[in-house]
């Protein structure tokens, strides 16, 4: 049983008379419940690999399967559908929404995508401040506080929904190295809690050694690196 599986999955991008290779023939499988970096340079090819995973961006050949579903050739409103059901992102820059509070943004999955009753929400959205440690920033707005703490709302929102498999495409990029190992730690936190799948890129050596496994991209090109059992020293 694995969670992502994929088979000679390889994404081209044409533009003009330039085929740009993002992602050639990755094959790889990851077990439920993993911690898992794909670490590469920029233009390596993590983003398009994270969105073909994420049902982002269809791939031009091979074969994936994401939670138990092969999403190859979902319609773009399948994929929006599964992406709703099943997995949660975490961006760079946080993309909170400005005039929502802490609480409101948390809370904002369950309204547009999942639709759950008022009182099942106050309940979900406080268990997830206070897993990420939030519960006392709750009516602030997200101009009212610092990147990491962002984050931390970032990796709330992402779970709210129970979701199996959370995404997130360089989240330490816009923080600082003490900031974003303890997000990494908190994500590690929260996979240990629920259970959820994190995969996450980095360009960032330091970073990936708190994952447990690492694939590295180059040009296009995976690698599975190793396994880091019992986490890094970063
Ligand atoms: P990374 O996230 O590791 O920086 P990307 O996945 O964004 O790398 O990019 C991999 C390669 O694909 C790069 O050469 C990039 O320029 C190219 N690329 C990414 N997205 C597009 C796109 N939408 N159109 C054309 N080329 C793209
Ligand atoms: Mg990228």
């Amino acid at each position: 049983m694995s969670i992502v599986s994929a088979q000679q999955l390889s994404k081209q991008y044409v533009s003009g008379d330039i085929t740009i290779q993002a992602i050639c023939e990755a094959t790889f499988t990851i077990a439920p419940a993993s911690f898992v970096a794909f670490v590469g340079p920029s233009g390596s090819g993590k983003s398009t690999l994270l969105n073909m995973i994420g049902c982002l961006d269809p791939p031009t050949s091979g074969k994936l399967e994401v939670v138990g579903k092969e999403v190859t050739n979902l319609s773009p409103s399948e994929s929006a559908a599964f992406r709703g059901e099943n997995i949660g992102f975490i961006f760079q820059d946080f993309n909170l929404i400005p005039i929502l509070t802490v609480f409101e943004n948390i809370e904002y999955p369950l309204i547009m995508v999942q639709n759950w009753p008022a009182a099942k929400r106050k309940q979900q959205v406080e268990k997830m401040l206070e897993a990420v440690g939030m519960q006392d920033q709750a009516g602030k707005y997200p101009s009212q506080i610092s990147g990491g703490q962002k984050q931390r709302v970032a990796v709330a929102r992402a779970l709210v929904t129970n979701a199996r498999l959370v995404l997130a495409d360089e989240p330490t990029a816009n923080l600082d190295r003490e900031t974003a190992n303890r997000i990494i730690t908190l994500m590690k936190t929260m996979r240990d809690e629920f259970s959820t799948t994190f995969l996450f890129s980095t360009h960032d050596p330091k970073v990936m050694n708190n994952a447990e496994i690492i694939f590295t991209l180059e040009d296009g090109r995976l690698q599975e690196k190793n396994h880091n059992h019992g986490g890094g020293h970063a």
